[in-house]
């Protein structure tokens, strides 16, 4: 399978069509191998228009919305990144390729080691990894220019403000726990200015400051 003829058709049936304009998210996204980060039963499907399961009833997210969440982050290649959600880390690796470094939290082990091991194998040398509840943020590392949260949550917790510098941009998906929208908060004076983009569904953000349990 021709994956590079794969990745430019995603890009240009899937992403500009759609509106995505950043130039240099669509050169990394036609760059990063999407299929590396999926289990090898859906590999021809890595580039199709849709979420793809990882296991542990976890997704990695379609192309479109890893495209759109990461132009609403508008990165210049300097920004030190928080990521909430590493999954496959098939996300962290396109925050890498954009910004300065990216610190990326996952409640499941075994998910952050698989993400690890790829991404580590794959040379990204700007990502560290944390185990645990992503919804505390990374307190050590604060403040952060940009936070992405790639579970849905039922708002933004306080807790990831808080960790957001002046001017700082938070992208996470607020809604219920079956559907959500984009949102995307700066932070000014220590006050969030929010605007509402694309409908969405995300598996929920389970944590202290996001959904307490994996049911409603
Ligand atoms: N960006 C990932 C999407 C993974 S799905 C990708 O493209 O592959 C969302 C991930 O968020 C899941 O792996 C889930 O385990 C994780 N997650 C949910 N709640 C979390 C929390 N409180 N802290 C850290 N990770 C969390």
């Amino acid at each position: 399978m021709d994956f590079q003829e794969l990745r430019d058709l995603m890009v240009t049936t899937q992403l500009i069509p759609r509106g995505i304009k950043d130039e240099r998210l669509l050169r990394v996204m036609r760059k990063v191998p999407r299929h590396l980060f999926v289990d090898e039963y859906v590999q021809d499907k890595a580039y199709d228009d849709m979420a793809l399961p990882i296991g542990d009833g976890q997704t990695i997210s379609q192309p479109y919305m890893v495209a759109v969440m990461t132009e609403l982050l508008e990165l210049t290649g300097d920004e030190k990144v928080l990521e909430i959600g590493t999954g496959s880390g098939y996300q962290t690796a396109i925050l890498a390729e954009l910004s300065k470094e990216v610190f990326t939290i996952e409640r499941f082990a075994n998910l952050s080691d698989r993400a690890k091991e790829k991404l580590t194998a794959l040379d990204y040398d700007n990502i560290r990894f944390m185990v645990g509840d992503g919804t505390k943020g990374w307190p050590e590392e604060a403040p952060f220019h940009r936070i992405l949260v790639t579970a849905g949550a039922p708002d933004i917790p306080e807790t990831l403000a808080a960790q957001l510098t002046e001017g700082g941009i938070i992208v996470i998906p607020v809604g219920d726990f079956l559907s959500q929208r984009l949102v995307k908060g700066r932070k000014h004076k220590e006050k969030l200015s929010e605007e509402y983009h694309t409908p969405c569904v995300f598996v929920p953000l389970v944590g202290e400051y996001g959904w307490k349990d994996t049911r409603r």
